[in-house]
């Protein structure tokens, strides 16, 4: 008797409808899964302040770009969430570049290290005067806080006064 050839019978099998009808519930199955996944994690962050854990951050960041039915259900999840504890506030924080340009660090994604050649502004420290006027500013325009950055590891002994 001939031996069967399995890849034929494999693929005869695979034909079948009732198979497909499995293979087609099966990824249905998979896509609730996410789904309900998201919306009862959304529940419990919503009822309990819970926190998510690292495996549950992985299953999210998963989602591939292109299902954007599922990204769409975890958006409007994040967005009742950022309502429910952040409310539709929003807190403005501002800052300046109070020193810019020439630092002696070299830290590799800073434009203001002197150990590259960039197109950054070089200034020093800027003044009292100017500091409190950019605050001013910026409150009148609806910071509600503001902050001073500065190029290098610190101030220099004047500039501290
Ligand atoms: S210390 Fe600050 S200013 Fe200097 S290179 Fe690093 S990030 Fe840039």
């Amino acid at each position: 008797m001939k031996k069967p050839n399995i890849q034929a019978v494999r693929a005869n099998f695979e034909n079948f409808s009732f198979l497909k009808g499995k293979k087609e519930k099966e990824v249905e199955k998979k896509e609730i899964t996410i789904k309900d996944f998201i919306l009862e994690l959304k529940d419990k962050i919503m009822a309990n302040d819970y926190l998510i854990n690292y495996e549950e951050a992985v299953r999210l960041a998963e989602i591939p770009n292109e299902d954007e039915d599922t990204l769409s259900i975890l958006f409007e999840a994040a967005d009742k969430i950022r309502e429910k504890f952040c409310g539709n506030y929003f807190d403005l924080c501002t800052i300046i570049n109070a020193k810019s340009g020439k630092c002696s660090e070299n830290c590799k994604y800073c434009a203001q290290s002197a150990h590259f050649k960039t197109n950054a502004e070089i200034y020093g420290l800027v003044s009292k005067e100017l500091a409190l006027c950019e605050a001013q500013k910026n409150e009148r325009e609806g910071a509600h806080r503001f902050s001073l950055v500065t190029s290098g590891r610190g101030l220099n002994g004047n500039e501290k006064n």
